[in-house]
């Protein structure tokens, strides 16, 4: 992986969705354990993977670049007891993190810190509040969006509070006060999948009755432009389709061969 991963995201035109799977923090905490130096080290070094993930993306994420419209995620497939076993039922196991990223946000975000640095360096204090504001709003249109569809009861969406997936859920998300856009508490894995397909523009697989997850939506949807108004309006959209999808499956799913 460490070989093959950075040349392959030069090459953005030879595919649509890469998938590359790490073995090593599974395989340091089956030897040594969680808690061992071997584990510090090895997710130390997959810190500094992803931020060249990141960055090498983020720079082809330009108007017109070819990752304009791409997003990465960097998420575990399960956890690991202390002793670096797995395959139970306990949180330990089943719990892993999940980790967002807009490429285009990120791109802009990028862009905004280095406009900042060199208005700095022209001592504009003013221009620098201007692109402070601007990051600021990035954040709490995400975080607005959340608040609406969370604490807002006239917004509230019965799909939100409908069907398993949500009755493990635990309270809405926070802000998160360095520098992530935003930090859900949690989301359920059957949220995923309807989410990640909507995104990418590809049809829900049969079978599947999660709901739009609006913490990745929040995230990773579009806002064509207009901020929380824009957010809203499309969640709502997708989420139209995302209740008629599991009405037809509740419905015939049954019966279907
Ligand atoms: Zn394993």
């Amino acid at each position: 992986m460490l070989q093959h991963l950075l040349p392959a995201l030069e090459r953005p035109r030879e595919w649509d969705v890469l998938i590359g799977h790490y073995l090593g923090v599974d395989h340091a905490g089956h030897t040594y354990g969680v808690a061992s130096q071997q584990m510090t080290d090895k997710v130390m070094q997959m810190d500094e993977q992803v931020a060249h993930v990141l960055h090498k993306l983020a720079a082809a994420a330009g108007p017109g670049g070819p990752y304009e419209r791409g997003m990465l995620l960097v998420m575990g497939d399960h956890g690991q007891t202390m002793g670096g076993d797995h395959g139970g039922g306990s949180a330990h196991e089943t719990d892993s993190v999940l980790l967002a990223v807009s490429l285009q946000k990120l791109h802009a975000a990028l862009q905004r810190r280095q406009q900042r640095r060199e208005k700095e360096e022209h001592g504009s204090q003013q221009q620098e509040d201007v692109q402070h504001q601007s990051r600021e709003q990035h954040r709490s249109d995400a975080t607005a969006f959340l608040q609406q569809l969370h604490t807002t009861p006239g917004r509230r969406s019965p799909a939100i509070n409908a069907g398993n997936s949500s009755s493990s859920r635990q309270p809405g998300p926070v802000p998160h006060p360095a520098r992530q856009l935003v930090c859900a508490q949690s989301i359920p894995q059957i949220d995923l999948t309807p989410t990640l397909a909507v995104l990418l523009g590809v049809a829900v697989p049969y079978g599947n009755v999660g709901r739009l997850a609006p913490e990745l939506w929040a995230v990773l949807g579009s806002d064509d432009g207009k901020g929380v108004d824009g957010l809203l309006a499309s969640y709502q959209g997708a989420l139209w389709d995302n209740v008629q999808q599991v009405r037809l499956q509740m419905m015939y799913g049954k019966n279907a061969t």
